[in-house]
């Protein structure tokens, strides 16, 4: 290629104006550079999209970026256009564009303007834009939230599964680049096989957070009161509480209120004015507290959120784990305390109860993990990352304390007690 690290260096001071690459940004950038295809498995916040942007500003060509939300679309192309003088420099192709603009993006593309193209995978798919895209040069195609291919991610996608053979008729050997926050072997596997990475050079980051605290306590009929008692001790602090149903996302911002607690209640129920006048009073800190289903936190970036409580358990670690990643973005405290009874287990199947029994069948397996973990009598974060196929030293590893069990270990009668039960 002839591209030295310099040369690397000052593009990422120019385009983006940081004066180092985060983790394995570079090794990434620089395999992709070579034309590999690359696997890039990372936390969320990890700086993914810089691992395929700026090797497609540096490539001759037109790079694809398949990617699930419009909203997250816009908002990558519009930071791109803030780092270049040219407005095409990226586009999202979509079906809500009018024939102008439509004619616009095409031909940004064909004069070689456009370096990210941002499309959904429904776009993607249409024959139209198969058509057109077929006599374009491209430089690759990037799929960003690569585990909505697998049906044990968490945001499965249907449409996903079509991306291949799509790819395969937009030209020969076009490099793919996956990216995905999640770390579980399984998801990784059906991400290899169904974009014919098996080649793929992969790279993965750590997903150790040792700057957070893990706490499961047992969940009684008072646990409004533990609540509250918790984030009176902490008063002042950033926190988010997940709790499952909307009904009790009310309840308790009211309780919390009542309490004197300064909170705010998040669903999806409420329409989009009130939902993001409640985001911001906690993103200003009007609030000290949101009390929301999970509805509340994709794309949320405060980076100093204290604790993130989880009234009900989740459905699986890989929800627990995006969840309380919210906490302690900036390295500082973050405390993960979730409420743990076997009832809301059962509640869960039965809510399961009405799915497809496949989806039954996944859902159940995930569920006995995070059951697991709550019932769990080691390492909390040696439990976690062991999940995502990361081994995990107990004693001497970063955070190895931090978490209720490595600060008071059962006796060892009653360790025996969790393995029998
Ligand atoms: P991910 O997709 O892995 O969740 P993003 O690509 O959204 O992460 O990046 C997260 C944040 O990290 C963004 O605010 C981005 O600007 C920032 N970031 C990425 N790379 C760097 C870098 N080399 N130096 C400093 N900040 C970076
Ligand atoms: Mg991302």
């Amino acid at each position: 290629m002839g591209l030295t690290n310099t040369d690397l260096h000052s593009s990422l001071k120019k385009y983006f104006g940081f004066s180092k690459f985060k983790g394995l940004q570079e090794k990434v950038i620089q395999n992709i550079l070579e034309n590999k295809d690359t696997f890039v498995i990372m936390p969320t916040g990890g700086g993914k999209s810089l691992c395929y942007q700026l090797p497609a500003i540096m490539k001759e060509g037109t790079s694809i970026v398949v990617s699930p939300l419009i909203a997250l679309m816009k908002n990558q192309v519009d930071a791109i256009r803030g780092v270049s003088d040219e407005h095409g420099i990226a586009h999202v192709l979509n079906s809500s564009l009018t024939k102008t603009e439509v004619k616009q993006v095409k031909e940004d593309i064909t004069n070689g303007i456009t370096k990210l193209l941002y499309v959904a995978p429904e776009s993607l798919t249409k024959e139209e834009n198969v058509e057109f895209l077929k006599g374009v040069p491209l430089s690759f195609v990037a799929v960003d939230e690569a585990h909505c291919i697998s049906e044990w991610g968490h945001d499965f996608r249907p449409e996903y599964r079509n991306l291949k053979s799509i790819i395969n008729r937009l030209g020969e050997n076009i490099p793919i680049i996956g990216l995905t926050a999640t770390a579980t072997p399984k998801v990784q596997e059906d991400i290899i096989k169904n974009l014919g990475m098996t080649d793929a050079k992969v790279f993965k980051a750590s997903f150790n957070r040792p700057n957070l605290f893990y706490e499961v306590r047992p969940k009684t009929q008072n646990v409004d009161g533990d609540i509250i008692r918790f984030v009176k001790q902490n008063q002042g602090k950033s926190g988010i509480i997940y709790c499952l149903s909307r009904k009790r996302v009310e309840e308790l911002a009211q309780v919390l209120q009542v309490n004197g607690v300064s909170a705010v209640p998040y669903h999806a129920g409420f329409d989009a004015k009130t939902r993001s006048k409640y985001q911001d009073m906690f993103l200003m800190e009007d609030v000290d507290v949101v009390v929301a289903t999970i509805a509340f936190g994709m794309g949320i970036d405060k980076p100093d959120v204290r604790f993130v409580i989880h009234h009900d358990i989740p459905k699986s670690i890989e929800s627990y784990y995006q969840e309380t990643g919210r906490a302690g973005r900036d390295g500082g405290e973050g405390h993960c305390l979730a409420f743990y009874s076997y009832k809301d287990v059962e509640k869960l199947e039965k809510f399961m109860s009405g799915k497809p029994v496949a989806e039954q069948e996944i859902g159940n397996a995930l569920l006995q993990e995070i059951v697991a973990y709550a019932e769990t009598s080691m390492s909390r974060r040696k439990f976690i990352l062991h999940y995502f196929g990361e081994d995990f030293d107990g004693e001497k590893g970063e955070g190895a304390d931090m978490d209720d069990n490595a600060r008071n270990p059962k006796k060892k009668e009653e360790a025996q007690d969790d393995v029998i039960k």
